[in-house]
C-alpha cells in the first residue's frame, strides 16, 4: 500500500482566500456580458452593498487599498509639504502615500495595551509640539502645517478613533482612517471607517474578504465621494473631448475585480464567525504555552482577528523572533512577523518619529500566525503545537 497523502504534511499558509460563494457566477456574468473593465454593473453594486455593509453613506471602488489612501489624502486637502501623523508599526502603504502627495509622515509610537497607534501620544504631541494659529495646526519646529492624522485599524481591531475624532476636531486636523486591515471591526458597536472624514479598506488577497486586488473609498460627504470618482477616472471633464481641469489618476476598480469582491462580501458575516472560532483554539491550544501573549481584547472593539497574532517572551531577542519563524516555515506552518517599524526602514530615516518606545518592542517578538476561515480546529492546534517546539529547542 503507498503511503495515505495524510502522512504527508500539506504546508498551512497564513492567510488564504475560501472562494466558496458566488464567485464563478459573478465573473462569468462579466465575461458573458463582456463588461469587463471599470465600467460595469459589478461596480455599482459592490459600492452600495460594501456602504450598507459598513454603514458609511458613500463608498467608491478603487483599484486597491493603496489608491485609496492616496486618493483620500488628496480629497481632504494634503498639499506638498504639510505634514500627517501616522503610526510608525504598520504596512509602509499607510506611509507611502503621504509622500505620493509630497507631505511628509511624523511617525507616532505604537501604545502596548492594544498595539494600536497610541492616541495619548497624538495628544502629547499636538500639545507640547504644536500651536494652533488662525485654526491651522502648525508644528513648531518644522514649521509646517500638521494637515490631518491618519490611524491605522491593525490586524482586524481598532484605534481608539473616538478621542482621536476628538482631537482631530479639537486641533483643526483632518481624520483618514486606513481601515485596510478592518473590514468587519465594529468600535462601541459602529464599523471602523465611518468616523473620520473618509476611511479606506483594502480588498487585496491577503485581506479578509479579496477582489483579488482592489479597495474601497468611504465617507459620508457627498463632494469628497464626487471628488474621489473625479480623480481616479483622470479627471475626465468631458468623456468625448479629453478635457481635464487637474491631474488624476486611473485608480477605479474593474468590473471583474468587483463581481469577485461582491460574492465576497455576501460571505464575510460566515468569514467573521470562522476567525472567532480559529482565534479560540488558538487561545486554547497556547494557554499552557509560557510567555505566549494574545493581541490584547478591548471591551467596546469586536476584532475580527484577520490575523492572529501573538508575542513572544519579553526578553525574546530580534535574532530569535526570526529564527521561531524559520523553524514555523521548516514545519510547514507559515508565519509573519508584524511590519518593520517604519522610522528605520531607509527612505524614513529621516522623518519625524515621536518618542517611539514600544513599536519596536512588538515588532521584535510579534508573530502572526495561519488564520484563513477555512482552518480546522487540528489544522490551528498544529500550528500552535509547531509554535510550541520551535520554542522549547
Ligand atoms: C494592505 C494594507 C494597505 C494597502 O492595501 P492594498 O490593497 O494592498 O494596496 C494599507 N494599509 C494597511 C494597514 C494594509 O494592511
Amino acid at each position: 500500500m503507498p503511503p495515505s497523502v495524510s502522512v504527508v504534511k500539506r504546508r498551512i499558509p497564513l492567510s488564504r482566500p475560501v472562494l466558496g460563494g458566488n464567485e464563478w457566477s459573478y465573473v462569468k456574468e462579466c465575461l458573458d456580458t463582456a463588461w469587463v473593465s471599470s465600467a460595469g454593473p459589478f461596480v455599482r453594486r459592490f459600492e452600495k452593498a460594501f456602504a450598507r455593509f459598513a454603514g458609511g453613506r458613500h463608498a467608491v471602488a478603487v483599484s486597491s487599498g493603496t489608491a485609496g489612501l492616496h486618493l483620500a489624502l488628496r480629497i481632504v486637502g494634503l498639499e506638498p509639504e504639510e505634514e500627517v501623523l501616522v503610526p510608525d508599526l504598520t504596512f509602509v502603504a499607510s506611509i507611502n502615500v503621504v509622500r505620493y502627495c509630497g507631505a511628509h509622515p511624523v511617525l507616532i509610537d505604537a501604545d502596548p495595551a492594544s498595539w494600536q497607534m497610541d492616541v495619548g501620544k497624538v495628544e502629547s504631541f499636538l500639545r507640547e509640539e504644536c500651536s494652533l494659529r488662525g485654526g491651522r495646526c502648525v508644528d513648531r519646529r518644522s514649521g509646517r502645517r500638521v494637515r490631518a492624522v491618519m490611524p491605522a485599524h491593525l490586524l482586524g481591531s481598532a484605534c481608539e478613533i473616538d478621542r482621536l475624532a476628538e482631537l482631530a476636531s479639537r486641533w483643526g486636523l483632518r481624520l483618514v482612517e486606513d481601515a485596510a486591515e478592518a473590514a468587519g471591526v465594529r468600535y462601541r458597536g459602529r464599523h471602523v471607517g465611518t468616523f473620520g472624514d473618509v476611511g479606506v479598506f483594502s480588498f487585496n488577497g491577503n485581506k479578509i474578504m479579496t477582489s483579488g486586488g482592489g479597495g474601497m473609498l468611504v465617507t459620508s460627504d457627498a463632494r469628497f465621494a464626487e471628488r474621489a470618482r473625479y480623480l481616479s477616472t483622470q479627471a475626465k471633464d468631458d468623456p468625448v473631448e479629453y478635457f481635464h481641469r487637474e491631474v488624476g489618476y486611473n485608480y477605479r476598480l474593474s468590473n471583474l475585480h468587483a463581481a469577485l469582491g461582491l460574492a465576497q462580501l455576501e460571505q464575510l458575516r460566515g468569514f467573521l464567525r470562522a476567525k472567532r472560532g480559529i482565534a479560540r483554539w488558538y487561545r486554547k491550544a497556547l494557554s499552557g504555552c509560557p510567555g505566549v501573549t494574545f493581541m490584547p481584547e478591548v471591551p467596546h472593539i469586536k476584532p475580527t482577528y484577520w490575523l492572529v497574532t501573538v508575542l513572544l517572551p519579553p526578553k525574546t531577542t530580534l535574532a530569535r523572533r526570526k529564527e521561531v519563524i524559520r523553524r514555523l516555515e521548516a514545519a510547514g506552518v507559515e508565519a509573519r512577523s508584524l511590519w518593520h517599524t517604519a522610522h528605520d526602514l531607509p527612505p524614513y530615516r529621516g522623518a519625524r518619529a515621536y518618542r517611539i518606545e514600544h513599536a519596536t518592542d512588538l515588532y521584535r517578538r510579534a508573530v502572526s500566525l495561519p488564520s484563513s476561515p477555512d482552518l480546522s480546529e487540528g489544522d490551528v492546534r498544529r500550528c500552535a503545537g509547531a509554535l510550541q517546539h520551535a520554542l522549547r529547542s
